[in-house]
C-alpha cells in the first residue's frame, strides 16, 4: 500500500506487517530481513519508511498503573490519547508532551520528543523508567538507567533503529485540575521575545507563535504564552464562561482559503492583533493549550496532496539571536513563505540522538513547491555554521555530509548499532540516506 507519514511527503510503496501479542512480535523480525518499527506515523519525514514496515498500533494493552507513585506500564503501540483517557481522570498527567495526543509510547521514546517545558523538564525519555526492547537478534533486552543503560539512553532517540521497543514503564506527573492558567503576552520584537523567554525561564510551559514575514524591528513579533497546571478549585465557572466570550483561543492552524502569500501575511497580522487584544490569563483545558492542532482532524490536507516540509532546528543560545535573524532574511528574499512559526527554549541534551540541546528551536511549515528544496539546503549550512542541528523526526531530506557535522555523538550510537544490529536488519529510508547503518561504522 502507499504509505506517508504525517506531511505526505515522500509517499512510498510499502507492506505493513502487525502483530498483537509479544510471541507475534519475535516471529515477524524473525522472518524480516529489513524493516522499521512505524507507531501512528505522526512523524514528518521518512524515518519510520521503507519496504517493510512493522506496524505497532494494535499492540496497545495497559499492563499495570500504580496510581499511587504514578507510574505506568504500557505495551509500545498504546497512543498517548488512549493514556491520557486513563490518566487525566485520575489527576494524572504526562510530564513530557509534544503537540498531538496521537502518536504512540514507542514513536514517543524513539524521536525523544520534548515538549513546552523541556527548559525545565527535558524530553520524554527522562520519565522512562524502563523498557522492553526486541533486539534485531531477537533477544528480549531489559533496559533502564541501571540496567544496559548504554542501550537504554540510545534507544531514546533511536529512531527505532536498534529494534522493537515492546512495553515502558513511565513516571506520571499528579495534576489537581484538568486546565492550565493561560499568560499571553505580545511581544514587539525577537529581542523582547527573547527577553519574555528569559525571565520567564522558571514558568513550567512556554511557546512563542512568530510572525515570520514581519521586517526589520519587526521581526519576532509575535505571542508568547505561559502555562502553569491550575489547582484545584482555581479555576470558576465564572471565569471559564467569561473566557469564551473573549474567545482569545485562537488556533494553530490556517485555513484552506489563507494558503497563499497574501493570506499567509493576513493571517498573521490578524493573529497578532486578536493575540493583543486577548493579552492577560485565561484558562484553557488541557486539549486547547497542549493540542490545538487535534481538533482540526487531517489538517495535514490543507497543504494539499505533495505535501509539506517541516523544518525544524534548534540554533546554540548564543547564536540564537542573530542565527534567527540571518535565517529569516534568507528565507524572506527566497519568497518561499513558512504557514506557521513556532519558536521554544530547549534545555540541555539527553542521549547521542536526541535532538534538544540548550538553545532557541524553530519549527518552520512550508509547503512543497519548486525551489524549496535547494532553499532548505542553503538554511541547511547555515544552521549547521552556527553550530545547529535538525530535528530526526522532522527530516525527509538532510544530507549525511549535515546530519554527521549535526550530530557529532552519532559515532557513539553507530557503535551500538554495530553491537546490536551487525546486518542493519532496522533501517529505514532515513537512516539509509544519512549512513546511520552498521557499514558505516
Ligand atoms: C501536530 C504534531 C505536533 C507535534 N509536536 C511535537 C512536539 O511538540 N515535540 C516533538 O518532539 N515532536 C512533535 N511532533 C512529532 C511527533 O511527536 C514524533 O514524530 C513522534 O515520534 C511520532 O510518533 P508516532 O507514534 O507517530 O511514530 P512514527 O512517526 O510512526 O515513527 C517515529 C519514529 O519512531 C520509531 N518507532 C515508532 N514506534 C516504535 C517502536 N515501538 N519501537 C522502536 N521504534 C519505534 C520509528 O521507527 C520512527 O523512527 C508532532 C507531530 C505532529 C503531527
Amino acid at each position: 500500500m502507499l504509505v506517508a507519514n504525517w506531511n505526505n511527503y515522500p509517499r512510498i510503496n510499502a507492506r505493513l506487517w502487525e502483530f498483537r501479542t509479544e510471541n507475534e512480535a519475535c516471529k515477524l523480525l524473525d522472518s524480516l530481513s529489513r524493516c522499521i518499527p512505524r507507531g501512528l506515523g505522526r512523524s514528518y519525514g521518512d524515518c519510520s519508511l521503507e519496504k517493510n514496515i512493522i506496524s505497532t498500533p494494535c499492540f496497545k494493552r495497559f499492563i499495570a498503573l500504580d496510581q499511587k507513585q504514578g507510574i505506568l506500564e504500557c505495551e509500545a503501540g498504546i497512543s498517548l490519547d488512549q493514556i491520557l483517557k486513563l490518566i487525566i481522570p485520575r489527576g494524572l498527567f504526562l510530564p513530557v508532551t509534544p503537540g498531538t495526543r496521537y502518536v504512540t509510547l514507542g514513536g514517543a521514546i524513539a524521536s525523544d520528543v520534548h515538549g513546552k517545558n523541556h527548559h525545565l523538564h527535558g524530553t520524554f525519555g527522562r520519565h522512562v523508567l524502563s523498557l522492553l526492547l526486541l533486539t534485531p537478534g531477537g533477544e528480549i533486552v531489559d533496559c533502564s538507567r541501571e540496567k544496559n543503560a548504554e542501550l537504554f539512553h540510545a534507544v531514546c532517540g533511536g529512531m527505532g533503529l536498534l529494534g522493537l521497543i515492546l512495553s515502558a514503564r513511565i513516571r506520571l506527573m499528579p495534576i489537581q485540575s484538568a486546565h492550565i492558567r493561560q499568560i499571553t503576552i505580545p511581544a514587539e520584537n525577537l529581542e523582547h521575545l527573547m527577553e519574555l523567554f528569559e525571565v520567564h525561564r522558571q514558568s513550567t510551559y512556554s511557546v512563542a507563535w512568530i510572525d515570520f514575514l514581519g521586517r526589520g524591528r519587526n521581526f519576532g513579533r509575535g505571542l508568547f504564552m505561559l502555562g502553569e497546571h491550575c489547582l484545584s478549585g482555581e479555576v470558576t465557572c465564572k471565569e471559564l464562561s467569561r473566557q469564551k466570550k473573549s474567545g482569545i483561543n485562537i488556533p494553530f492552524f490556517m485555513p484552506g482559503w489563507i494558503m497563499n502569500k497574501q493570506g499567509v501575511r493576513a493571517f498573521n497580522h490578524l493573529y497578532h492583533l486578536r493575540g493583543k487584544s486577548g493579552t492577560g490569563c485565561s484558562f484553557p483545558d488541557l486539549d486547547d493549550f497542549f493540542y490545538p492542532l487535534d481538533k482540526v482532524h487531517n489538517w495535514n490536507r490543507f497543504y494539499g496532496r505533495k505535501g509539506f516540509l517541516q523544518y525544524q532546528f534548534v540554533l546554540p543560545k548564543e547564536q540564537s539571536r542573530p542565527g534567527l535573524e540571518k535565517i529569516q532574511a534568507h528565507v524572506q528574499a527566497s519568497r518561499l513563505l513558512p504557514y506557521l512559526a513556532v519558536l521554544k527554549l530547549l534545555g540541555p541534551q539527553a542521549g547521542p540522538l536526541s535532538f534538544p540541546f540548550q538553545g532557541y528551536t524553530l519549527a518552520l511549515d512550508f509547503p512543497i513547491k519548486p525551489g524549496l528544496s535547494a532553499m532548505l539546503s542553503a538554511l541547511d549550512r547555515l544552521v549547521h555554521n552556527l553550530g545547529g542541528r535538525i530535528y530526526l523526526a522532522k527530516d525527509a531530506r538532510m544530507s549525511k555530509h549535515d546530519f554527521l557535522k549535526g550530530y557529532p555523538e552519532s559515532g557513539r550510537f553507530l557503535e551500538l548499532k554495530y553491537k546490536h544490529d551487525p546486518e542493519n536488519k532496522m533501517a529505514s529510508l532515513q537512516s539509509e540516506r544519512l549512513g546511520l547503518c552498521a557499514k558505516t561504522y
